[in-house]
């Protein structure tokens, strides 16, 4: 059958199309959309902070549909851990005209029931801009969310597992070491201390992906304790080099501060930002560690003169799994989680993590961290 038959039916005139256009104007598009999503709305009333809600975020909260839901009762519902973190993320987009962007799991008020909920939304003025609300809808992401933990947790597993008879490796390789030190085999101490390399690559990827599932389930715990942030740089530099003998590692030191932080993480940050530095960069060009205080905080930068990268990807790099593909980058191997797991410490430590890049000029990754109130000068 010639598949042209009849398509004459179809054609529309302009007169028709309008005719259409107008039959269906009554019709409230936006509200039939929500309502086949099964999507919640909601509104705070900007001065009062008012709360209301359709019904099926009372539904989401676990409300009767005829009962009122005031703003502190449906924050009440918010898991502990996340409604301190929910209520400020609303009061700052409110504040500062921001986009509202949430997940969090919230237990029903009648039914106990563990739901997880996405809420995005904004700050809108009325048309003729006489008073504002905060507003925007509201979604199930209940099966999603425990796909993710559960995934979290497979990755938490895996990498818990290999550890362990990875740990036991490297104390062989140690004990080796020393032995063949003895013996003064300079062949099996060259030999070793390349295993030794390999077991220290390999177990810092294991740590990623434990670190990794760590924070996913909100399980990161700093160990804050007063260190100088230099002597950490120091040996992040030292330990890079040991791994890497392609790139010559610059130091330029800041004035000794203390600072109140995770000594670990913090120096896993400072790794993880050279280990980049020195992937993403042709072998012999300078790396560039700079560090700045300035009166409440300090700044350190990593410097190379590397692929950089577009400003495209710039939005995204610190996103869980996230890699820019190109060209240069398809035959560089890596997880994409670095970059998150040091913006998810860096945030932890009340802090700010950024790049400056061009491509083909270079990068410069930044953190800043606040220095404690009354910050000892060395
Ligand atoms: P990975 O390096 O394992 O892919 P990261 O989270 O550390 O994961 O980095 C995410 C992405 O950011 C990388 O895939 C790379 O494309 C880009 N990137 C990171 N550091 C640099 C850098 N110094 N120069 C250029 N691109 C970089």
């Amino acid at each position: 059958m010639d598949n042209t038959e009849g398509s004459d039916h179809f054609l529309s005139t302009e007169q028709e199309r309008q005719k259409v256009i107008q039959r269906y104007h009554v019709l409230d598009l936006p509200r039939l959309a929500i309502e086949a999503a099964n999507v919640g709305t909601w509104i705070i009333d900007e001065e009062s902070r008012v709360f209301i809600a359709s019904r099926r975020v009372k539904e989401l909260f676990g409300y009767k549909p005829e009962e009122d839901i005031s703003f502190e009762g449906a924050m009440r519902q918010i898991q502990e851990k996340y409604r301190t973190k929910v209520i400020a993320g609303i009061e700052e987009a409110i504040s500062k005209d921001l986009p509202y962007h949430m997940d969090y799991p919230v237990t029903g008020f009648h039914d106990q029931k563990l739901r997880w909920v996405k809420a995005v939304g904004g700050l809108y003025k009325d048309p003729e801009g006489k008073f504002s609300h905060f507003s925007g809808v509201m979604m199930d992401i209940t099966d999603q969310k425990e796909k993710e933990l559960r995934k979290n947790k497979f990755i938490g597993m895996v990498s818990h597992e290999l550890k362990t008879p990875l740990t036991t490796l490297k104390a062989y390789v140690q004990m080796l070491h020393v032995w063949a030190r003895k013996q003064k085999d300079s062949f099996t101490i060259g030999t070793l201390t390349k295993v030794e390399k390999q077991v220290k690559k390999m177990s810092s990827m294991i740590n990623g992906f434990l670190n990794l599932s760590q924070v996913e389930s909100g399980k990161i715990h700093l160990l804050l304790q007063d260190f100088e942030l230099s002597e950490v740089i120091r040996e992040a530099i030292e330990e890079t080099s040991l791994l890497n003998s392609s790139h010559f590692i610059t130091f330029r030191p800041c004035k000794p501060v203390l600072i109140n932080a995770d000594r670990d993480k913090i120096e896993q940050v400072i790794i993880n930002l050279l280990s980049n530095a020195i992937k993403y960069s042709p072998k012999g060009t300078p790396v560039i560690v700079n560090c700045e205080v300035n009166n409440d905080m300090v700044t350190v930068g990593v410097k190379d003169e590397g692929m950089g990268m577009k400003k495209q990807d710039i939005k995204k790099l610190f996103e869980r799994y996230y890699r820019v593909e190109s060209k240069d980058t398809e035959k560089i191997p890596g997880f994409g989680i670095g970059l998150y797991l040091c913006s998810e410490i860096i945030k932890h430590h009340h802090g700010q993590i950024w790049v400056e890049s061009k491509t083909g000029e270079g990068s410069t990754f930044f953190f800043r961290l606040p220095l404690p109130k009354q910050a000892t000068d060395l």
